[in-house]
């Protein structure tokens, strides 16, 4: 984490609360190398932490009340302990207060510990699809565990951050993001089953291959409550109720035959995105583990063939971002997240990251595209106290 931003956390502490943290804590942003879609399906993902991280600086006090400041916004928030549930949760500070409010659900005996004052600073671009939710949850979540003596595990910090977006801010969101940012390593991805929730971390080995992570952040903005992510959703249990199935975890690739023939065109479509998502997660794996990150290009260039194609959740910047940065040397390209606007992942020769950037910035300049931002990601490790 750069030393500016520990820096700023201090000086932002300090200036809001008129003494220094006694500790800080921080947590990473992630980025999905592969499988989009398939977490509420109940299938696979293989996402990593990267190294941008929300950065937060903690002291308890004497009573129950609970303060949080941002560098991202100029109001303090202040809430009891007593007080704190959903409904009474408002605007960003919802992430960090109903962090708290999610330990408690899970157990934490929350009727005797003290209040605190959190000041929150981050280099994770917000909105970018890169997480920063997830990093702020993550970062309070550690901070909280350790200073309350709690003793929760990783994977049940995941589940406390998940929780808190889900009903406190009430995006409807799966735990991919959460245990990213609490169970990444550095140069290593994340393969977790949404079903059982085992993870296990593989080595990415890009370092070692001489290979990037770019990501170009197109700035069309996407929303995660409305219209499309509902829509296909919607279409994804409608496919796995006609096929008889719980969720789309169990249609496999020699399923989509009968699948074809049972389900109108899109239900059909939207079916083999996810079954055909899930095999290329697990082939990615599989690659990393017997051939190295040179040979899993042709799966990422296919994950975003089926996003556009069969899932329909891609955009003109996207393709574009996509197209180009294959053109001009990535040996593997796909939109990542959501869809329907955010980012774009490009993986990429060190010697060839400028070639790709100059690239991508001249198409988009031509299209007549807002600029996009472009920048290198690492695998980093999850969430820590930093001091
Ligand atoms: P993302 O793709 O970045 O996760 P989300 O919409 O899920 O986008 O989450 C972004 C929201 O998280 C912000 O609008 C804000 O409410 C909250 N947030 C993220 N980072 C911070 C921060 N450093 N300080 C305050 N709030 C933050
Ligand atoms: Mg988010």
């Amino acid at each position: 984490m750069p030393a500016s931003l520990s820096a700023a956390v201090h000086a932002g502490f300090v200036r809001t609360f008129a003494h220094p943290p006694t500790g800080l804590w921080s947590a990473p942003g992630r980025v999905n190398l592969i499988g989009e879609h398939t977490d509420y399906n109940d299938g696979f993902v293989f996402p990593f932490a990267i190294n941008r991280s929300t950065l937060i600086g903690l002291s308890l006090r004497d009573d129950r009340l609970m303060r949080v400041a941002s560098s991202f916004s100029a109001e303090v928030v202040e809430i009891s302990l007593d007080e704190v549930r959903p409904e009474n949760l408002h605007g960003w500070s919802a992430y960090p207060l109903g962090v708290a409010w999610a330990l408690g659900q899970f157990g934490a005996e929350l009727g005797e510990v003290r209040g605190f004052e959190i000041y929150i600073d981050s280099d994770v671009p917000i909105g970018a699809g890169l997480s920063s939710s997830a990093a702020i949850e993550c970062a309070v979540a550690v901070a909280l565990n350790d200073v309350w003596l709690l003793g929760f595990d990783r994977r049940a910090l995941a589940k406390v951050g998940q929780l808190a977006e889900n009903r406190a801010v009430g995006a409807p969101t799966g735990i991919m993001d959460q245990s990213a940012s609490l169970l990444g390593q550095a140069d290593a991805g994340v393969f977790l089953d949404c079903r059982s929730l085992e993870s296990d971390v593989i080595p990415l080995g890009f370092d070692n291959a001489g290979l990037e992570l770019l990501i170009i952040d197109t700035k069309v903005s996407h929303a995660h409550a409305t219209g499309g992510y509902a829509a296909r959703r919607a279409s994804c249990e409608a496919g796995a109720t006609a096929l008889g199935a719980d969720s789309l975890r169990d249609i496999t690739m020699h399923d989509l035959p009968r699948a074809e023939s049972l389900l109108d065109d899109e239900t059909f479509r939207r079916v083999r995105h996810i079954v055909t998502e899930n095999q290329r997660v697990l082939d990615t794996v599989r690659t990393l583990r017997e051939h190295g990150p040179q040979s899993i290009g042709a799966l990422l260039d296919a994950s975003h063939v089926s996003m556009r194609d069969d899932f329909e959740i891609s955009v003109a910047e996207l393709d574009l971002a996509v197209e180009t940065a294959r053109a001009a040397g990535a040996i593997g390209a796909r939109m990542t997240g959501g869809g329907f606007g955010g980012a774009a992942i490009a993986l990429t020769p060190h010697a060839l990251i400028p070639v790709v950037e100059a690239a991508v910035l001249a198409a988009f300049a031509a299209q007549g595209f807002t600029t996009p931002e472009l920048f290198v990601v690492r695998a980093a490790d999850g969430a820590r106290r930093v001091e």
